[in-house]
Order: C-alpha cells, then sequence, then structure tokens
C-alpha cells in the first residue's frame, strides 16, 4: 500500500468511528468529500478545526457551547425559576428544537447506573441542587428517557430535591420506553412538556 492510500485509509478508519456510519459510509463519505475538495472538505476540515479549539461545556448547565456560559444561560430572558433536567447535550438540543420551553436546563452527563458504577458524583447532580438553592428555582422538569436507568436517577434527584421548596415535574407520558429525547418529534416534546405532571 502506498503512503498516499494510506493516509486516506486512515481517513476512512476515523470516520468509521462515527455514531452511525460504518466502514462502507465512511468509504463513501471519504470519496464524496474529496470529490467536492474545495466546496465541502476544505470548509468542514476548518470548521472541525475550530470547533475542537473552542467548544467547551458551559460550567452551570453542562450544555455545549464556544464559552464558559452558554447562550441559553446567559440570556436573562430564561430565568423562569424553571429548569429542565435532561441526560445527555442532545437532549437539550431536541427541547430546544421544540420552541416551547423557556426556562433553562441541567446536563447530567449520563444516568445512575450501578451495572457501569455510575454515581451521583459522576453526574451533574450535586450542581442541580446547588442551582435550586442559587437561582430561585421554583419548578425543577425532569425530561428523562424511560429506561430503568433514566427513572431510577428521576427519582433520586426527586429525593434529593424534597424540602427544597421547589416543585418537581416530569414529561407526560408520549416519550417511548427505551425511546430517547432526540428521536421525538417537535409536537411529541411540546405536548409532553405542556401535559407535564408532578413527580
Ligand atoms: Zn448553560
Amino acid at each position: 500500500m502506498s503512503n498516499s492510500t494510506r493516509d486516506i485509509e486512515g481517513l476512512i478508519d476515523l470516520m468509521a468511528r462515527l455514531p452511525g456510519l460504518g466502514p462502507r459510509s465512511a468509504r463513501r463519505a471519504v470519496l464524496h468529500l474529496i470529490k467536492k475538495r474545495g466546496m465541502l472538505m476544505t470548509p468542514l476540515a476548518e470548521a472541525m478545526q475550530h470547533v475542537a479549539a473552542t467548544a467547551r461545556e458551559c460550567v452551570s448547565c453542562g450544555n455545549i457551547g464556544t464559552s464558559d456560559i452558554c447562550d441559553i444561560c446567559a440570556d436573562p430572558r430564561r430565568a423562569t425559576g424553571e429548569i429542565c433536567v435532561v441526560e445527555d447535550v442532545a437532549d437539550l438540543w431536541a427541547m430546544e428544537r421544540g420552541q416551547v420551553f423557556k426556562g433553562r436546563y441541567h446536563v447530567l452527563g449520563g444516568t445512575l447506573s450501578a451495572l457501569d458504577a455510575v454515581g451521583p458524583d459522576d453526574l451533574r447532580i450535586p450542581k442541580l441542587v446547588d442551582r435550586v438553592r442559587d437561582e430561585g428555582v421554583r419548578e425543577v422538569i425532569l425530561a428523562l428517557n424511560a429506561t430503568v436507568d433514566g427513572q431510577t436517577t428521576a427519582h433520586y434527584i426527586a429525593d434529593e430535591l424534597e424540602g427544597r421548596g421547589v416543585t418537581v415535574t416530569s414529561l407526560a407520558q408520549g416519550v417511548p420506553i427505551g425511546g430517547e429525547l432526540d428521536y421525538l418529534d417537535d409536537g411529541t416534546i411540546s405536548a409532553a412538556l405542556k401535559a407535564r405532571k408532578s413527580f
């Protein structure tokens, strides 16, 4: 194998590690990128380099942006006293696409899991308790996946927040069992939020 072929194979191997891409799709994608070098590949490479250098987690909510405090946390109009708790940044972005939630978020970074030895301190749960105390939060909306771990985590958080003067609610039925928020359409997310119930 020549050096040049090895470079291209190396790129294909990297692309194949992306979620949803296997070796075959990676090969097609790389071929497409090379054909569209000026239109697509160079701008993509530049954008990736830029985001790799600037992307960071919001120190308050865990959202991903390019500053220490994300745009949502920095927006004073979103200080509504409501915090929506999600497992992952992808869930936050899914909620935002629904355009109905006007409060702020808290990204846990996963769920409690005995199997994977994930405890409360591995997630952003202590930080959530701090925010409830410091930010005048009246309602915490749990938007966790309907998996066993998601629901265990929801109960744990509800227990932690008990007696702290905050109402804990959860999204209404509509989140499919084992389904992730990111796969729901915007209308379903809006409906599940509007019909949220006391947890
Ligand atoms: Zn934030």
